[in-house]
């Protein structure tokens, strides 16, 4: 078996965030699997060469390793163009708030809102006019109503219609969604195991891999840390990355695993001991309050 664990270099990693890896290499180390790093650095204007080597760092810090030297997205370009000639897409030339007016969604869905297919059908002459007002489309995979139901290995079975949903974005970037299955199928990966915050975002995955002729992984969405105000945890909290802690990385992971249910509060376990009480049935269910 192959993991991941698979951070967007766009600011320093929270304790959300190491605690989302610590589970995603506890998955994998437990079960004797591989486990690879892949940089997902497709989002070009909030992505910083030294929230990298940070975030590497930190991960490294608490414990991780890894197989094989990190993959970056941006990198793979080649992959996602040959992927995205593979299955049927139109421009789609809608604004946000335009496709929010016609979900009527007051506040968006954490999957983004369902596309309600405004430019699904447009002629050529209404693809044209839509052209020369200068707006750049995004692209736009045809799922055609498709529904799809994925069972999670914690959450869960979770269904979702699939909407036709962006593969590549209107400022040129492939879209996340269309990156990670491409990715994940490439590079073995059987497992996922990701913050909850995602769980909205796997049907449409595991819709385009079969889209594609590839095989889905499995999945494990792992409670989300909130802050004290409920929120889900975020840098505003304060004192929530390694740099911030005034304890060692060791005591920090430690306190990730004691909110685990693996290690008393206040200890400093070692890997190989977290590994030996690791089991997936014995995980919390419900999010964890960081105050
Ligand atoms: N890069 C995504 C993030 O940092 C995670 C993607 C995934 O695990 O599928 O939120």
């Amino acid at each position: 078996m192959t993991g991941r664990y698979a951070p967007s270099p766009t600011g320093a990693l929270h304790l959300g965030n190491l605690r989302t890896a610590l589970l995603a290499w506890l998955f994998a180390r437990s079960a004797g699997s591989r486990f690879l790093l892949r940089i997902e650095d497709l989002d070009a204007g909030r992505v910083r060469a030294e929230h990298e080597a940070g975030q590497l760092a930190d991960l490294e810090g608490i414990g991780l390793d890894w197989d094989d030297a990190p993959v970056r997205q941006s990198d793979r370009s080649d992959l996602y163009r040959a992927a995205l000639e593979l299955i049927d897409t139109y421009p789609c030339f809608c604004t946000r708030a335009e496709i929010r007016e016609a979900a009527s969604a007051p506040h968006g869905s954490p999957a983004g809102d369902p596309y309600p297919g405004t430019c699904r059908n447009f002629t050529r002459g209404e693809q044209a006019r839509r052209e020369r007002s200068g707006r750049p489309p995004a692209l736009r995979v045809r799922a055609s109503g498709a529904h799809v139901t994925v069972t999670d290995r914690l959450a869960g079975p979770i269904g979702a219609p699939i909407d036709d949903f962006v593969v590549r974005r209107n400022d040129g970037a492939f879209a996340y969604n269309l990156a990670v299955v491409v990715d994940d199928a490439e590079q073995g990966v059987q497992e996922v195991v990701r913050g909850a915050d995602l769980l909205s975002s796997t049907p449409r995955q595991v819709w385009l891999a079969g889209a594609l002729g590839l095989a889905a992984p499995s999945h494990a969405h792992v409670p989300l840390v909130l802050g004290a105000d409920g929120s889900r945890l975020a840098k505003r909290h304060g004192s929530v990355t390694l740099a911030e802690r005034p304890e060692d990385p060791e005591y920090v992971r430690g306190m990730l695993a004691a909110s685990l249910g693996l290690a008393e509060p206040g200890s400093a376990p070692s890997m190989e001991q977290l590994l030996a009480r690791f089991d997936p049935a014995g995980l919390p269910t419900r999010p964890w309050t960081f105050s």
